[in-house]
């Protein structure tokens, strides 16, 4: 019955509907070690076509799941529903802000190519996963990833400025910073935009719930983590605090895995080229302990990168034909080691940055 259902929603599509056996395998899973077979694949080719995606699946009860490079390592892109592929189509760099330094893309954009785009701009993208020349940006933002310079440059939940999505309705929906009175505004309309807002307002002024966010949710300094919706984000907001920064439900939707709205455009916040001179440090433990109990001191460094590998990873490269040759600055075969890397301006600058680091 669904399958004809599905052939229908086909003939109205610009894009792609795959329901071959092929095909939902290939999509069966992400980069972790969960499998189920779609109901079907998705490639949609405009926006329009997510409209549609969305419509359908509201009617028929069933999931959609966006899927950009599908490099998730915990079952992300996996489902029973329709996963819907953005990787073909949704691949522009729409526009880009010199003087505000902030780009516009389309969630397939892969993070690398970005960067590349970037360059001749002094610009970069700050986030930077070990998957960053394959993942995609929509992806990023659904995952809020970090990576090496995290310490550096933050997660991409501190880079996301505005979202076009389009929510569960089918509405098309621009989400961004909004001072107080466009809070208060957004909370009167009578469509699924202002009943989010209303209940975000209703829920999260009642100071049990505060109470109970504060208590159970991560402690602030814990950026690097993605653990459940990140409504402790919008507490940060002048809406419940009038000393801190403008409401945006951005701060939510990064880092929800697609759950609750289906993203069409990203602006994101830029950085400026890091500076060129750089040096690794890789500082080599007899112990897991030794190891993590340096991670501190050397913290207060300015570090562009800190990051920790184990036995188990570094004997893994041991017999990688890859990977070998990448193991060359190993020295004999420690339980651990940290790679520290320093970034200065000039060549003196990194000097005495190097010397404070190794003293
Ligand atoms: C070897 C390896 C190393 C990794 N290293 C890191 C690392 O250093 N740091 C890190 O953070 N992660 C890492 N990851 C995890 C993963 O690569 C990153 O989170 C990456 O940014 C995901 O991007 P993607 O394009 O593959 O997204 P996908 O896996 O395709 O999707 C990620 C999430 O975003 C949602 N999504 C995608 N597109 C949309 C859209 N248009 N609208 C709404 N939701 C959408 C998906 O539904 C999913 O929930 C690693 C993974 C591997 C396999």
């Amino acid at each position: 019955m669904i399958k004809n259902e599905i052939k229908a929603l086909g003939l109205k599509f610009d894009g792609t509907i795959l329901t071959d056996n092929l095909s939902k395998t290939l999509y069966a899973t992400d980069a972790s070690v969960y499998r189920k077979i779609p109901l079907a694949v998705a490639i949609p080719k405009t926006v329009d076509d997510i409209q549609k995606l969305i419509n359908f699946a509201s009617d028929n009860n069933i999931g959609l799941i966006p899927r950009a490079a599908g490099t998730s390592l915990a079952g992300q892109c996996v489902g029973d529903g329709i996963v819907v592929d953005v990787s073909k189509h949704f691949t522009q760099i729409l526009n880009l802000d010199k003087s505000k330094k902030q780009v516009t893309v389309q969630p397939g954009v892969i993070r690398d190519d970005l960067n590349k785009y970037l360059e001749p701009y002094g610009f970069f993208f700050g986030p930077n996963t070990s998957t960053s020349n394959r993942c995609m940006i929509g992806g990023m933002v659904g995952n809020n990833s970090s990576g090496t310079t995290s310490i550096q440059y933050g997660v991409t939940r501190d880079k996301v400025v505005s979202m076009k999505t389009v929510l569960s309705d089918g509405s098309k929906v621009e989400f961004k910073a909004i001072s107080v009175p466009d809070f208060k505004k957004k909370t009167t309309k009578n469509t699924l935009e202002g009943k989010l807002y209303k209940y975000l307002y209703k829920e999260l002024s009642k100071s049990s719930i505060q109470n109970e966010i504060n208590k159970e949710f991560p402690k602030p300094q814990i950026h690097r983590r993605n653990t459940g919706y990140a409504v402790d984000e919008l507490l940060k907001s002048k809406v419940f605090d009038p000393a801190a920064v403008d409401f945006n439900l951005c701060k939510l939707l990064s880092g929800s895995e697609g759950t609750l709205a289906f993203t069409t455009e990203i602006t994101l916040q830029l950085e400026e080229l890091p500076p060129k001179h750089s040096a690794m440090v890789v500082t080599h433990y007899s112990s897991l302990e030794d190891c993590l109990s340096d991670v501190e001191p050397v913290m207060g460094h300015g570090l562009h990168m800190c990051e920790m590998m184990d036995k188990v990873i570094l004997d893994c490269t041991k017999n990688n034909k890859t990977q070998l040759k990448n193991r060359f600055f190993v020295e004999g075969d420690p339980a651990a080691l940290l790679m520290l890397e320093l970034k200065s301006g000039s060549k003196t600058g990194l000097q005495k940055d190097l010397k404070a680091l190794l003293n």
